[in-house]
């Protein structure tokens, strides 16, 4: 299989927060693999900015030092890191000052696709965007590309698009959820609006339900004084999962535009149903043989934010009226795996009385790890001895079917950087969107604010709180095991 790789156009990229830990390890690591790829043209200038006192010599080196820190050796030879640095600028400034913005200036050419990543706290995005504009730097074609957190509920949201859209328009604002740059994430797209097989089955007629599922094994190491203020509602459930939701749900857009998708992905939002304290379970870690408590992790012995998340989620409309969506995601759980189960329907009558073994088809969607799709049928277990039916899976893992090229998926954030080169914006974030479920999420937090909810405690290492397992017991159902 040949993978085409077709280059971008000629771009300026000036990545503010261009020393922190996003640009070491996601951002300049994939601009590289990129370049190495053939996308990057020669002629592209990626540009630093940040507080840090460097100048182009000593950010080369530091790129460099990500690079080997955060590529295997094989992918980067001398020769390719040399020449990427060649391509590589700096810039001292303080977004919040006036001193380094004229040099952005006079770096900014006419004749290329302008980006600027703001890789920095949310609490500067106003500062930059402001800056940008009254030093003239911006045109009014340039991208901006923004990282969550976006707002810490509906109103911060609110006033972070709107100190953006003093600056820019939507079509420049590229509201970054690296969920939707993985490969699965897409195909699940592809899956369903490329093939005339699971449409018709894709409703409540036919769907039982859907479980997501994310969970990690590590704990919240060291984001613990940032995690402790948002919880796995905020961090997780309002932006990854919720857009997971929507690609599942959604109505077919007329076609594969920006904001045909997002259009058809916000009104699945709209149509999620307010969730009863009932259909929620939150859970916080316990200590375990070697590992610290949530609240010690944190450093708050009296905190009331939830490492684990467990919710029934429905959707009123005519397609999924029915069909409930269960969600969970944690940490320090016994296995590290992102899934998404379509359980579909029993057959509505067994004809074969005597079979051992019964099952639901299950559409499993791995995200992480070994990305890719099974789907379980039952046939007939091989042989005499009457008619014994077994569970097989037909599998479709991206990395045995492309091939070799398939072990070399791209990482979302190589995918997100060239779709803002490339402007298109159809896997970002729109802002009413992000609103819209910043609505749908503040009445639940602010629902355990006012009752003084306390999340129940869980093993590390285990599968979450107990009470999480009722949430589908109570509905005759039983969560898929978390297994790598
Ligand atoms: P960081 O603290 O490691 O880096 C912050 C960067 O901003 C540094 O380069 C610093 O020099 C620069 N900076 C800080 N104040 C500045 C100022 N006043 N003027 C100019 N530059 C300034 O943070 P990070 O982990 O790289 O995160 C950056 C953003 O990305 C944050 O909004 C974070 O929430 C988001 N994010 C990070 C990750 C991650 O894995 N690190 C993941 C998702 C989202």
């Amino acid at each position: 299989m040949v993978s085409r790789v077709i280059p971008v156009d000629p771009f300026d990229l000036v990545i503010f927060g261009g020393t922190g830990d996003l640009a070491r390890r996601k951002i300049l690591p994939s601009l590289f693999r990129r370049f190495v790829a053939g996308q990057i043209p020669d002629n592209a200038l990626i540009i630093g900015a940040a507080r840090s006192d460097l100048d182009q010599a000593g950010y080369r080196s530091f790129v460099a030092e990500a690079l080997a820190e955060f590529l295997p050796a094989a992918q980067r030879t001398p020769e390719d890191v040399a020449r990427f640095l060649d391509d590589v600028d700096y810039v001292k400034l303080d977004a919040t000052g006036d001193e380094g913005w004229e040099r952005l200036k006079d770096l900014a050419r006419d004749d290329r696709v302008q980006a600027f990543y703001f890789s920095v706290a949310p609490s500067l995005f106003g500062a930059i965007a402001e800056r940008l504009h009254r030093f003239g730097i911006a045109r009014t074609d340039a991208r901006i590309v923004v990282e969550k957190p976006f707002g810490h509920d509906l109103e911060s949201a609110r006033a972070l698009n709107a100190a953006l859209a003093s600056h820019f328009a939507e079509r420049q604002i590229y509201r970054i959820d690296h969920y939707l740059g993985k490969e699965t994430v897409q195909n699940l797209m592809a899956v369903r609006f490329a093939n005339i097989l699971f449409e018709p089955l894709w409703s409540a007629r036919y769907i039982d339900h859907v479980e997501i599922t994310v969970a990690e094994t590590v704990g919240v190491g060291g984001r613990g004084a940032y995690y402790d203020q948002s919880g796995a509602m905020r961090d997780m459930v309002q932006n990854h999962m919720m857009q997971l939701v929507c690609l599942i749900a959604m109505e077919a857009p007329y076609e594969f535009d920006p904001d045909a998708v997002r259009d058809e992905k916000l009104k699945v939002i709209h149509a999620l149903q307010p969730v009863g304290m009932d259909d929620i379970v939150r859970g916080q870690y316990r200590a375990g043989a070697d590992t610290q408590s949530y609240a010690e992790d944190v450093g708050n012995p009296a905190s009331t934010t939830e490492s684990y998340i467990a919710m029934k989620v429905e959707i009123a409309n005519w397609r999924w009226k029915g069909t409930p969506f269960y969600l969970r995601t944690g940490k320090r759980l016994r296995a590290r795996t992102s899934e998404i189960a379509i359980v579909f329907k029993e057959v509505p009558h067994s004809i074969f009385h005597d079979a051992i073994g019964w099952h639901e088809n299950v559409l499993a969607i791995r995200l992480q790890p070994n990305e890719g799709m099974t789907l379980s049928v039952m046939i007939k277990e091989p042989g005499p001895g009457g008619m014994r039916l077994i569970e097989v899976p037909l599998d479709m893992s991206f990395a045995e079917a492309l091939g070799a090229e398939g072990a070399d998926i791209p990482d979302a954030y190589e995918r997100l950087i060239m779709d803002v080169i490339r402007g298109n914006q159809t896997l970002f974030m729109r802002g009413d969107e992000v609103e819209a479920a910043w609505a749908w999420t503040d009445p639940i937090i602010r629902g355990w604010e006012e009752q003084g909810d306390r999340p129940r405690l869980y093993d590390a290492g285990s599968s979450g709180p107990e009470d999480s397992l009722m949430l589908m017991h109570r509905d005759k159902r039983r969560w898929r095991e978390i297994s790598e």
